[in-house]
Protein backbone atom coordinates (compact mmCIF):
# COMPACT_ATOMS: atom_id res chain seq x y z
CA UNK A 1 0.00 0.00 0.00
CA UNK A 2 1.05 3.49 -0.73
CA UNK A 3 0.36 6.84 0.97
CA UNK A 4 -1.63 7.42 -1.98
CA UNK A 5 -4.51 4.83 -1.99
CA UNK A 6 -7.28 5.08 -0.07
CA UNK A 7 -7.52 2.54 2.84
CA UNK A 8 -9.46 -0.47 1.91
CA UNK A 9 -9.43 -3.30 4.47
CA UNK A 10 -10.12 -6.51 2.94
CA UNK A 11 -13.30 -8.48 3.27
CA UNK A 12 -13.56 -10.56 6.46
CA UNK A 13 -16.26 -12.43 8.39
CA UNK A 14 -15.15 -12.07 12.05
CA UNK A 15 -15.58 -15.41 13.45
CA UNK A 16 -13.66 -15.39 16.50
CA UNK A 17 -14.14 -13.83 20.62
CA UNK A 18 -14.14 -9.97 19.20
CA UNK A 19 -14.14 -8.03 17.38
CA UNK A 20 -16.69 -9.37 15.33
CA UNK A 21 -18.11 -7.01 12.01
CA UNK A 22 -19.89 -4.02 13.13
CA UNK A 23 -23.70 -3.66 12.26
CA UNK A 24 -23.55 -1.40 8.81
CA UNK A 25 -26.65 0.67 10.98
CA UNK A 26 -23.79 1.34 13.33
CA UNK A 27 -21.01 2.19 11.16
CA UNK A 28 -23.94 4.63 9.04
CA UNK A 29 -24.57 6.36 12.76
CA UNK A 30 -20.52 6.56 13.12
CA UNK A 31 -20.70 9.03 10.15
CA UNK A 32 -22.99 11.15 11.07
CA UNK A 33 -21.67 14.97 11.22
CA UNK A 34 -20.00 16.38 14.49
CA UNK A 35 -21.91 18.58 17.32
CA UNK A 36 -20.81 21.51 19.83
CA UNK A 37 -20.36 19.37 23.03
CA UNK A 38 -23.04 21.79 24.91
CA UNK A 39 -25.82 21.99 21.81
CA UNK A 40 -28.51 20.90 23.34
CA UNK A 41 -29.08 18.61 20.40
CA UNK A 42 -25.58 16.92 21.63
CA UNK A 43 -26.83 17.10 25.25
CA UNK A 44 -30.20 15.44 24.62
CA UNK A 45 -27.80 12.47 22.92
CA UNK A 46 -26.19 11.76 25.73
CA UNK A 47 -29.54 11.65 27.65
CA UNK A 48 -30.61 9.64 25.40
CA UNK A 49 -28.32 7.30 24.93
CA UNK A 50 -27.89 7.04 29.09
CA UNK A 51 -32.08 5.92 28.81
CA UNK A 52 -30.91 3.28 26.31
CA UNK A 53 -28.50 1.69 28.10
CA UNK A 54 -30.23 1.50 31.18
CA UNK A 55 -32.84 -0.62 29.43
CA UNK A 56 -29.58 -2.43 28.16
CA UNK A 57 -28.64 -3.49 31.75
CA UNK A 58 -32.34 -4.10 33.16
CA UNK A 59 -31.71 -0.68 35.60
CA UNK A 60 -32.63 1.82 37.45
CA UNK A 61 -29.73 3.25 38.16
CA UNK A 62 -30.14 7.04 37.17
CA UNK A 63 -25.74 7.05 36.63
CA UNK A 64 -25.39 5.15 33.41
CA UNK A 65 -23.42 6.78 30.94
CA UNK A 66 -20.14 6.42 28.77
CA UNK A 67 -16.23 6.24 29.47
CA UNK A 68 -14.27 7.08 26.34
CA UNK A 69 -11.94 4.37 25.69
CA UNK A 70 -11.92 0.71 25.42
CA UNK A 71 -13.35 -1.65 27.89
CA UNK A 72 -11.09 -1.87 29.90
CA UNK A 73 -11.16 2.24 30.22
CA UNK A 74 -14.51 1.39 31.88
CA UNK A 75 -12.98 -1.51 34.01
CA UNK A 76 -9.91 1.24 34.88
CA UNK A 77 -12.36 3.73 35.43
CA UNK A 78 -14.63 1.67 37.82
CA UNK A 79 -11.64 -0.31 39.58
CA UNK A 80 -9.74 3.59 40.49
CA UNK A 81 -12.79 5.43 41.65
CA UNK A 82 -14.09 2.79 43.81
CA UNK A 83 -10.60 1.38 45.46
CA UNK A 84 -8.51 3.69 47.81
CA UNK A 85 -5.05 2.73 48.09
CA UNK A 86 -4.57 -0.35 50.43
CA UNK A 87 -8.35 -0.73 50.26
CA UNK A 88 -8.99 -4.63 50.08
CA UNK A 89 -10.65 -6.31 46.84
CA UNK A 90 -10.96 -9.65 46.27
CA UNK A 91 -10.94 -10.66 42.67
CA UNK A 92 -12.34 -14.58 42.04
CA UNK A 93 -9.94 -15.48 38.45
CA UNK A 94 -11.33 -18.47 35.97
CA UNK A 95 -9.37 -16.76 32.81
CA UNK A 96 -7.26 -14.03 31.55
CA UNK A 97 -9.78 -11.00 31.76
CA UNK A 98 -9.80 -12.23 36.45
CA UNK A 99 -5.83 -11.72 36.08
CA UNK A 100 -6.89 -8.23 34.16
CA UNK A 101 -9.21 -7.00 36.88
CA UNK A 102 -6.20 -8.05 39.55
CA UNK A 103 -3.64 -5.74 37.70
CA UNK A 104 -5.83 -3.08 37.36
CA UNK A 105 -6.30 -3.33 41.43
CA UNK A 106 -2.73 -3.55 41.83
CA UNK A 107 -1.93 -0.61 39.77
CA UNK A 108 -4.69 1.58 41.58
CA UNK A 109 -2.69 0.01 44.34
CA UNK A 110 -5.39 -1.67 46.24
CA UNK A 111 -4.63 -4.96 48.71
CA UNK A 112 -5.47 -7.54 45.99
CA UNK A 113 -6.20 -10.90 47.36
CA UNK A 114 -7.42 -13.10 44.40
CA UNK A 115 -9.05 -17.03 44.32
CA UNK A 116 -8.63 -19.32 41.34
CA UNK A 117 -10.72 -22.13 39.31
CA UNK A 118 -8.94 -23.85 36.75
CA UNK A 119 -9.67 -22.80 33.05
CA UNK A 120 -12.47 -23.79 31.82
CA UNK A 121 -14.42 -23.98 35.44
CA UNK A 122 -16.54 -21.85 37.17
CA UNK A 123 -16.95 -20.68 40.55
CA UNK A 124 -19.66 -21.54 43.21
CA UNK A 125 -21.23 -19.28 45.22
CA UNK A 126 -20.62 -20.80 48.30
CA UNK A 127 -16.69 -20.46 47.49
CA UNK A 128 -17.09 -16.61 46.41
CA UNK A 129 -18.75 -16.25 50.08
CA UNK A 130 -15.94 -18.33 51.91
CA UNK A 131 -13.47 -15.59 50.25
CA UNK A 132 -15.61 -12.46 51.50
CA UNK A 133 -15.87 -13.76 54.61
CA UNK A 134 -11.89 -14.47 55.17
CA UNK A 135 -10.74 -11.38 53.41
CA UNK A 136 -13.87 -8.87 54.22
CA UNK A 137 -12.65 -6.72 50.90
CA UNK A 138 -14.49 -2.92 50.34
CA UNK A 139 -14.97 -4.64 46.53
CA UNK A 140 -15.58 -7.69 44.57
CA UNK A 141 -14.47 -7.85 41.26
CA UNK A 142 -15.48 -10.27 38.89
CA UNK A 143 -16.15 -11.18 35.51
CA UNK A 144 -19.31 -12.84 34.15
CA UNK A 145 -18.22 -14.25 30.49
CA UNK A 146 -14.46 -14.77 30.01
CA UNK A 147 -13.99 -14.35 26.62
CA UNK A 148 -10.08 -16.42 27.15
CA UNK A 149 -11.97 -19.48 28.43
CA UNK A 150 -15.39 -19.05 27.15
CA UNK A 151 -17.03 -19.82 30.70
CA UNK A 152 -20.07 -17.92 31.68
CA UNK A 153 -19.92 -16.94 35.63
CA UNK A 154 -23.54 -17.40 37.23
CA UNK A 155 -24.03 -13.98 39.13
CA UNK A 156 -27.31 -14.52 40.54
CA UNK A 157 -26.63 -15.31 44.14
CA UNK A 158 -23.61 -13.21 44.14
CA UNK A 159 -24.73 -9.44 44.92
CA UNK A 160 -27.25 -10.75 47.71
CA UNK A 161 -24.16 -12.06 49.43
CA UNK A 162 -22.04 -9.25 48.76
CA UNK A 163 -25.45 -7.52 50.35
CA UNK A 164 -25.23 -8.99 53.18
CA UNK A 165 -21.26 -8.58 53.85
CA UNK A 166 -21.32 -5.22 52.78
CA UNK A 167 -19.05 -5.32 49.91
CA UNK A 168 -19.46 -3.65 46.45
CA UNK A 169 -19.45 -5.69 43.68
CA UNK A 170 -18.21 -4.91 40.26
CA UNK A 171 -18.83 -6.67 37.42
CA UNK A 172 -17.16 -6.79 33.85
CA UNK A 173 -19.43 -8.29 31.37
CA UNK A 174 -17.73 -7.16 27.85
CA UNK A 175 -18.17 -9.87 26.66
CA UNK A 176 -21.60 -11.73 27.84
CA UNK A 177 -23.67 -8.57 27.96
CA UNK A 178 -26.62 -9.10 25.53
CA UNK A 179 -25.55 -12.76 24.77
CA UNK A 180 -26.48 -13.40 28.23
CA UNK A 181 -28.67 -12.63 30.81
CA UNK A 182 -27.02 -10.11 33.01
CA UNK A 183 -29.93 -7.74 34.98
CA UNK A 184 -28.15 -5.84 36.96
CA UNK A 185 -31.04 -4.54 39.34
CA UNK A 186 -31.94 -7.92 40.39
CA UNK A 187 -28.49 -9.24 40.67
CA UNK A 188 -27.66 -6.08 43.10
CA UNK A 189 -24.85 -5.30 40.98
CA UNK A 190 -23.20 -2.35 41.88
CA UNK A 191 -20.87 -1.50 38.95
CA UNK A 192 -21.11 -3.19 35.59
CA UNK A 193 -18.80 -1.86 32.14
CA UNK A 194 -18.91 -3.16 29.05
CA UNK A 195 -17.60 -2.22 25.63
CA UNK A 196 -19.67 -2.68 22.35
CA UNK A 197 -17.27 -4.95 20.32
CA UNK A 198 -18.69 -8.20 21.21
CA UNK A 199 -22.80 -9.17 21.34
CA UNK A 200 -23.69 -4.96 20.68
CA UNK A 201 -22.31 -5.46 17.35
CA UNK A 202 -20.01 -2.33 17.78
CA UNK A 203 -16.46 -1.52 17.35
CA UNK A 204 -14.38 -1.25 20.47
CA UNK A 205 -13.64 2.13 21.47
CA UNK A 206 -17.06 3.18 24.08
CA UNK A 207 -17.16 1.62 27.17
CA UNK A 208 -21.27 1.72 28.73
CA UNK A 209 -21.02 1.98 32.61
CA UNK A 210 -24.21 1.58 35.11
CA UNK A 211 -23.53 2.72 38.85
CA UNK A 212 -25.76 1.68 41.87
CA UNK A 213 -26.95 4.50 44.23
CA UNK A 214 -25.06 3.34 46.38
CA UNK A 215 -21.40 2.92 44.59
CA UNK A 216 -21.88 6.70 43.55
CA UNK A 217 -22.36 8.03 46.90
CA UNK A 218 -18.95 6.31 48.07
CA UNK A 219 -17.44 7.62 44.78
CA UNK A 220 -18.97 11.10 45.59
CA UNK A 221 -16.95 10.83 48.84
CA UNK A 222 -13.54 11.01 46.64
CA UNK A 223 -14.98 14.24 45.20
CA UNK A 224 -12.09 16.74 43.68
CA UNK A 225 -13.41 19.42 40.96
CA UNK A 226 -10.26 20.38 38.68
CA UNK A 227 -8.98 23.92 38.86
CA UNK A 228 -9.71 26.29 36.15
CA UNK A 229 -13.39 24.97 36.09
CA UNK A 230 -13.48 25.42 40.19
CA UNK A 231 -16.35 27.24 41.39
CA UNK A 232 -16.51 28.90 45.45
CA UNK A 233 -19.38 26.16 45.58
CA UNK A 234 -17.19 23.34 45.12
CA UNK A 235 -16.68 21.02 48.00
CA UNK A 236 -13.84 18.09 48.15
CA UNK A 237 -15.08 15.08 49.29
CA UNK A 238 -13.44 14.10 52.57
CA UNK A 239 -11.84 10.72 51.27
CA UNK A 240 -8.67 10.63 49.13
CA UNK A 241 -9.10 12.20 45.59
CA UNK A 242 -9.09 9.33 42.38
CA UNK A 243 -5.63 9.13 41.36
CA UNK A 244 -6.59 9.80 37.78
CA UNK A 245 -7.96 12.49 36.04
CA UNK A 246 -8.92 10.59 33.21
CA UNK A 247 -11.03 8.11 34.77
CA UNK A 248 -12.26 9.98 37.63
CA UNK A 249 -16.01 8.85 37.85
CA UNK A 250 -17.14 11.89 39.93
CA UNK A 251 -15.63 14.31 37.12
CA UNK A 252 -17.29 11.78 34.43
CA UNK A 253 -20.58 12.21 36.38
CA UNK A 254 -20.64 15.76 36.44
CA UNK A 255 -19.66 16.25 33.09
CA UNK A 256 -23.01 14.08 31.73
CA UNK A 257 -25.11 14.88 34.96
CA UNK A 258 -26.74 18.49 35.22
CA UNK A 259 -23.99 20.34 36.04
CA UNK A 260 -22.55 19.36 32.70
CA UNK A 261 -19.04 20.35 34.22
CA UNK A 262 -16.13 20.08 31.26
CA UNK A 263 -13.86 17.13 31.34
CA UNK A 264 -13.07 15.48 28.21
CA UNK A 265 -14.78 16.45 25.01
CA UNK A 266 -17.44 13.53 24.58
CA UNK A 267 -15.91 11.35 21.55
CA UNK A 268 -18.53 12.43 19.66
CA UNK A 269 -19.28 9.76 17.17
CA UNK A 270 -18.34 6.75 19.35
CA UNK A 271 -21.53 8.73 21.64
CA UNK A 272 -23.57 7.95 18.38
CA UNK A 273 -22.07 4.37 17.79
CA UNK A 274 -22.86 3.29 21.32
CA UNK A 275 -26.40 4.71 20.87
CA UNK A 276 -27.34 3.02 17.63
CA UNK A 277 -25.60 -0.45 18.98
CA UNK A 278 -28.31 0.21 22.39
CA UNK A 279 -31.14 1.25 19.71
CA UNK A 280 -30.38 -1.93 17.57
CA UNK A 281 -30.42 -4.29 20.82
CA UNK A 282 -33.85 -2.77 21.96
CA UNK A 283 -35.77 -2.48 18.74
CA UNK A 284 -34.94 -6.51 18.59
CA UNK A 285 -35.70 -6.93 22.39
CA UNK A 286 -32.83 -7.46 24.97
CA UNK A 287 -34.31 -10.94 25.89
CA UNK A 288 -34.95 -11.80 22.03
CA UNK A 289 -30.91 -10.69 21.50
CA UNK A 290 -29.74 -13.31 24.27
CA UNK A 291 -32.49 -15.65 22.49
CA UNK A 292 -30.58 -15.40 19.10
CA UNK A 293 -27.08 -15.58 20.54
CA UNK A 294 -28.29 -18.63 22.31
CA UNK A 295 -29.89 -20.52 19.03
CA UNK A 296 -26.73 -19.86 16.88
CA UNK A 297 -24.44 -20.25 19.39
CA UNK A 298 -25.69 -23.85 19.70
CA UNK A 299 -26.17 -23.97 15.76
CA UNK A 300 -22.44 -23.76 15.89
CA UNK A 301 -21.94 -26.14 19.33
CA UNK A 302 -23.86 -28.72 17.11
CA UNK A 303 -21.83 -28.00 14.03
CA UNK A 304 -18.20 -28.54 15.48
CA UNK A 305 -19.63 -31.57 17.43
CA UNK A 306 -20.39 -33.45 14.39
CA UNK A 307 -16.74 -32.61 13.09
CA UNK A 308 -15.31 -34.67 15.81
CA UNK A 309 -13.89 -31.70 17.69
CA UNK A 310 -14.12 -32.14 21.04
CA UNK A 311 -15.64 -28.59 23.21
CA UNK A 312 -13.33 -27.56 25.73
CA UNK A 313 -14.43 -26.84 29.33
CA UNK A 314 -17.85 -26.74 31.58
CA UNK A 315 -20.54 -27.36 28.85
CA UNK A 316 -23.32 -26.74 30.68
CA UNK A 317 -21.83 -22.54 31.97
CA UNK A 318 -20.58 -22.11 28.24
CA UNK A 319 -21.40 -18.81 27.30
CA UNK A 320 -24.21 -18.62 24.05
CA UNK A 321 -21.90 -16.52 21.97
CA UNK A 322 -18.20 -18.50 21.95
CA UNK A 323 -17.51 -21.82 21.60
CA UNK A 324 -13.74 -23.10 22.59
CA UNK A 325 -12.51 -26.17 20.69
CA UNK A 326 -9.49 -28.34 21.05
CA UNK A 327 -7.40 -28.51 17.54
CA UNK A 328 -7.07 -32.21 16.62
CA UNK A 329 -3.80 -33.37 17.19
CA UNK A 330 -2.66 -34.51 13.80
CA UNK A 331 -3.56 -30.44 12.16
CA UNK A 332 -1.17 -27.61 12.75
CA UNK A 333 -3.78 -24.99 14.52
CA UNK A 334 -2.41 -22.17 12.84
CA UNK A 335 -2.31 -23.12 9.03
CA UNK A 336 -5.86 -24.09 9.18
CA UNK A 337 -6.30 -20.32 10.62
CA UNK A 338 -4.35 -18.72 8.17
CA UNK A 339 -6.25 -21.22 5.58
CA UNK A 340 -9.66 -19.95 6.67
CA UNK A 341 -8.47 -16.18 6.21
CA UNK A 342 -6.52 -15.99 2.98
CA UNK A 343 -8.73 -18.38 1.02
CA UNK A 344 -12.32 -17.96 2.89
CA UNK A 345 -11.77 -14.81 4.74
CA UNK A 346 -13.18 -15.75 7.85
CA UNK A 347 -11.52 -15.26 11.22
CA UNK A 348 -11.15 -17.62 14.04
CA UNK A 349 -9.71 -17.18 17.38
CA UNK A 350 -6.60 -18.48 18.85
CA UNK A 351 -6.08 -18.81 22.60
CA UNK A 352 -4.13 -16.86 25.54
CA UNK A 353 -2.02 -18.53 28.47
CA UNK A 354 -2.46 -21.96 29.23
CA UNK A 355 -4.69 -22.84 26.03
CA UNK A 356 -2.35 -21.46 23.71
CA UNK A 357 -2.09 -23.33 20.46
CA UNK A 358 -4.59 -26.04 22.46
CA UNK A 359 -7.76 -24.85 21.43
CA UNK A 360 -9.04 -22.45 18.52
CA UNK A 361 -12.27 -19.99 20.08
CA UNK A 362 -15.08 -19.52 17.52
CA UNK A 363 -17.93 -17.05 18.48
CA UNK A 364 -21.46 -15.93 16.73
CA UNK A 365 -21.83 -12.85 18.07
CA UNK A 366 -23.80 -9.47 17.40
CA UNK A 367 -24.06 -8.84 13.85
CA UNK A 368 -22.53 -12.19 13.31
CA UNK A 369 -24.62 -14.52 15.05
CA UNK A 370 -26.69 -15.29 11.76
CA UNK A 371 -27.66 -18.68 10.44
CA UNK A 372 -25.77 -17.50 7.29
CA UNK A 373 -22.41 -16.86 8.87
CA UNK A 374 -22.53 -20.09 11.20
CA UNK A 375 -23.25 -22.47 8.06
CA UNK A 376 -20.79 -20.30 6.06
CA UNK A 377 -18.14 -21.01 8.89
CA UNK A 378 -18.61 -24.42 9.65
CA UNK A 379 -18.32 -25.26 6.04
CA UNK A 380 -14.78 -23.39 5.65
CA UNK A 381 -13.48 -25.09 8.68
CA UNK A 382 -14.67 -28.50 7.51
CA UNK A 383 -12.77 -28.17 4.05
CA UNK A 384 -9.44 -26.64 5.85
CA UNK A 385 -9.40 -29.13 8.56
CA UNK A 386 -9.27 -31.60 5.71
CA UNK A 387 -7.14 -29.92 3.51
CA UNK A 388 -4.68 -29.95 6.92
CA UNK A 389 -4.61 -33.67 7.03
CA UNK A 390 -7.76 -33.91 9.59
CA UNK A 391 -8.53 -37.94 9.73
CA UNK A 392 -12.03 -37.21 11.66
CA UNK A 393 -15.31 -36.72 10.30
CA UNK A 394 -16.23 -34.34 6.92
CA UNK A 395 -19.15 -33.16 5.43
CA UNK A 396 -21.54 -33.21 8.40
CA UNK A 397 -20.72 -30.12 10.41
CA UNK A 398 -23.20 -27.97 8.33
CA UNK A 399 -25.98 -31.03 8.18
CA UNK A 400 -26.03 -31.13 12.03
CA UNK A 401 -25.87 -26.78 11.86
CA UNK A 402 -29.25 -27.48 10.11
CA UNK A 403 -30.93 -29.98 11.61
CA UNK A 404 -30.52 -27.94 14.58
CA UNK A 405 -32.14 -25.12 13.05
CA UNK A 406 -34.72 -27.02 11.39
CA UNK A 407 -35.84 -28.72 15.10
CA UNK A 408 -36.07 -25.58 16.57
C1 LIG B 1 -12.99 -8.78 25.09
C2 LIG B 1 -12.98 -8.45 26.55
C3 LIG B 1 -12.46 -7.24 27.02
C4 LIG B 1 -11.85 -6.28 26.01
O1 LIG B 1 -11.26 -5.13 26.52
P1 LIG B 1 -10.84 -4.02 25.47
O2 LIG B 1 -10.19 -2.96 26.29
O3 LIG B 1 -12.08 -3.53 24.79
O4 LIG B 1 -9.91 -4.67 24.50
C5 LIG B 1 -12.55 -6.97 28.37
N1 LIG B 1 -13.10 -7.86 29.23
C6 LIG B 1 -13.58 -9.05 28.80
C7 LIG B 1 -14.19 -9.99 29.77
C8 LIG B 1 -13.52 -9.38 27.45
O5 LIG B 1 -13.97 -10.55 27.02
Amino acid sequence: MTDKQTLNPPQRLLMGPGPINADPRVLRAMSAQLIGQYDPAMTGFMNETMARYRQIFKTNNEWTFLIDGTSRAGIESALLSMLRPGDKVLVPIMGRFGHLLAEIATRAQADVHTIEVAWGEVFQPEQIEAAIKRVQPRVLAMVQGDTSTTMNQPLGDIGAICQQHDVLFYCDATASIVGNDLPADKWQVDALTVGLQKCLGGPSGSAPITLSDKCVDWIRQRKKVEAGIRTADHQDGIEPFIRSNYFDLGMIMDYWGEERLNHHTEATSMLYCASECARIVLEEGVDECVARHKLHGDAMLAGVQALGLKVFGDINHKMNNVVGVYIPSEVNGDQVRNQMLNDFGIEIGTSFGPLHGKIWRIGTMGYNARKDTVLQTLACLDACLQANGYKGPSGEATLAALAYYHGQ
